[in-house]
């Protein structure tokens, strides 16, 4: 309940508390941060995908540079050989100025992410954009780019015709709960409704025989993964799972230990407070944190 309340209240924390709290969720400011980062990981067995924190830009200018801020990513990725992806947000790279201009943006961070043998996921935003991001990613495919995924929320009602849709071209889908606020008569609202349809979700896609990036810290659907993987003797090149940076340390540990890929996303950059509210919004532990720093100061 505390905790809840406090949830509510993150708008009026003070910025510096919200950036020492959410620390442990993003690898720092700088490429070379998140590369530390990467390598970290790499040396426990598990890989990453990148993300260059921002969304929602509304100048082709600002589109642009954020888009000079993922290639500049992949070529750190070439030139130091970490075992990392790109992780992308279509309304970073222009989706709410033009179409055309947002898929010029990523099919030139497709090609160049080609070049050096690595992937880029099309991260899935609110519901306004579901339909542009999963067409946008049907036409990279239709041109050839392959090196290239999309992301399922679990939430959203649509999801099972998406799925259909989507394995009729071998298509390499991220499935996660979903993150934003969207109404009933388009997504499940309840916790076991929407944990339902991602076991339902996931069983469709390894009948579908579809990789998988199995994006949760939920036990509940960790252990009904890891059943279904067994039962269905699914191989390692099937699928993977993925995890936050900072979540879930111990399980994400011990999947590796287990035998399972696993992928951790690591944002970095300097526009952190969006992605860091929606982390600390879903820590249980958010009001300790959060009274803790209050007290420090952050340190
Ligand atoms: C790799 C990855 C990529 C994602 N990409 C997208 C995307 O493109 N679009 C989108 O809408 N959503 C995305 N998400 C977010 C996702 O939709 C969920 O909002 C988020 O993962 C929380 O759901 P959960 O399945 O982990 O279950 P939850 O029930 O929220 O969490 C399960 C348990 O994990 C622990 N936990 C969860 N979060 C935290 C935290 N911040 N701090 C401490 N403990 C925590 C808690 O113990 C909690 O009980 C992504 C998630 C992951 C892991």
């Amino acid at each position: 309940m505390f905790n809840q309340l406090v949830a509510k209240a993150l708008p009026i924390v003070p910025k510096p508390i919200v950036r020492a709290v959410s620390s442990r969720y993003i690898a720092g400011e700088t490429i070379q941060d998140a590369v530390n980062t990467t390598r970290k990981l790499n040396a426990h067995n598990a890989k990453a995908t990148i993300d260059v924190l921002g969304e929602f830009v509304s100048s082709r200018s600002q589109a642009e540079q954020e888009a000079q801020m993922s290639s500049n990513v992949l070529t750190a990725i070439g030139e130091t050989n970490i075992q990392s992806g790109l992780s992308v947000k279509l309304t970073s790279l222009g989706l709410d100025i033009e179409d055309e201009f947002c898929y010029k943006n990523v099919a030139a961070l497709v090609k160049k992410a080609h070049e050096i043998k690595r992937f880029v996921r099309l991260d899935m935003e609110n519901s306004p954009y579901t339909t542009k991001t999963i067409d946008l990613y049907k036409r990279l495919r239709s041109e050839g780019l392959s090196n290239t995924g999309v992301v399922i929320q679990a939430y959203m009602r649509r999801s099972e015709d998406d799925i259909n849709d989507l394995s009729k071209l071998g298509a390499s889908v991220r499935l996660c709960k979903g993150i934003y606020i969207e109404p009933s008569n388009i997504a499940f609202q309840g916790r076991d409704e929407v944990q339902e349809n991602y076991k339902k979700l996931l069983r469709l896609m390894f009948d579908k025989d579809m990789y998988v990036g199995i994006a949760t810290h939920d036990d509940v659907l960790l252990d009904f993964a890891q059943e279904e993987i067994a039962k269905r003797g699914v191989k390692p090149d099937r699928y993977e799972f993925q995890m936050l940076l900072g979540v879930r340390e111990q399980k994400r540990d011990a999947l590796i230990k287990a035998g399972h890929h696993m992928r951790i996303y690591v944002p970095f950059g300097h526009d952190w407070y969006g992605y860091s509210v929606r982390r600390l919004k879903e820590n249980p532990e958010v009001a300790g944190h959060i009274v803790r720093a209050m007290f420090t100061g952050g340190r």
